[in-house]
């Protein structure tokens, strides 16, 4: 049996904390899953505790395609048949997997890239959904929180539990890895900014302890944000090449390399990058064949 209980956190809404926070909702036809674990062993503790509730699992939402949110996906429609749905997207991810690693190494990745902590076993999504406004079918609402991936979305639940993907991470987990991944800053800011604004019950970190008020949470993750922007600005007053400003990162945020902390760092780098650049606070140039980073 798993390690781990479902918590109740609204009149039909509960939280199964595998590891990464997956939601579940008492549908009148049957449960809907928000999000589906890691990888086989969640998919297979979540079928467990769907059976000991006597729950049968209609619908899977994926809010985004990261192998640690769709891990369990394969393992359940194949026990259970359920449908799986996700924004268009994430969707692609979803059904090719091979995809995830492809896009963070821009190329097609090296076997050490391949594992289950990057690329999930496949998955067949029945359902595009829009990333705003009623998910079909459901009575649930996709709330749209792009910014850690492509087009990730948050569910919300009718009584008031928002699941918001890994558009916010707990404090703890902040604590623990203050770089945490993202592929588009300004889409990020925006939606933490749109967190803020949004009423709920409970929001629900991917990662980390649900609250009951974004406010706090927001700022924290806010902050990290900010304070990698400075250290990347600051180390661009002289020239510097990306792998001088990744050592620069790992150093100052105790980052361990391996094949794939350095293209889930490697990419968020570059995303702080683009958008540095396109405010103009950093330019690049090229130099004896080196792309170098400057403060402009
Ligand atoms: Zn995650």
């Amino acid at each position: 049996m798993p390690n781990w209980q479902p918590e109740k956190l609204g009149e039909r809404t509960w939280l199964l904390p595998t590891g990464v926070n997956v939601g579940l909702w008492e549908g009148r036809e049957g449960a809907v899953l928000i999000d589906s674990g890691g990888d086989k062993e969640s998919g297979r503790q979540i079928r467990q505790v769907l059976d000991q509730r006597g729950w049968s699992l209609r619908l899977i939402v994926n809010t985004h395609s990261n192998a640690d949110h769709v891990g369990g996906n394969a393992y359940l429609q194949k026990q259970t048949g359920c449908q799986i749905a996700a924004t268009r997207l994430e969707a692609a991810f979803i059904t090719d997997p091979v995809l995830e690693p492809s896009f963070l190494w821009g190329a097609a990745p090296f076997r050490e890239l391949q594992g289950k902590f990057l690329q999930a076993a496949p998955s067949s999504v029945g359902a595009v959904i829009p990333d705003s406004g009623p998910i079909p079918g459901t009575d649930l609402e996709a709330v749209p929180l792009p910014g850690h991936f492509l087009q990730m979305t948050g569910v919300l639940t009718p009584d008031g539990v928002l699941f918001a993907g890994d558009a916010l991470f707990g404090e703890e987990v902040l604590a623990k890895h203050p770089v945490f991944f993202l592929y588009d800053v300004a889409a990020h800011l925006r939606t933490l900014q749109r967190l803020q604004t949004l009423a709920a019950q409970w929001v629900v970190p991917g990662h980390g302890r649900p609250v009951r008020e974004a406010g706090p949470l927001v700022a924290a993750n806010r902050a990290a944000l900010e304070r990698i922007a400075d250290v990347v600005s600051s180390f661009c007053s002289r020239p510097a090449g990306f792998e001088e400003i990744l050592a620069e990162l790992c150093r100052v945020f105790a980052i361990e390399l391996n094949p794939s902390q350095y293209v889930l760092v490697g990419g968020t780098l570059r995303a702080y990058l683009a958008w540095l650049a396109d405010r103009g606070t950093v330019r690049p140039s090229f130099e004896s064949g080196r792309m170098l980073w400057r403060v402009s």
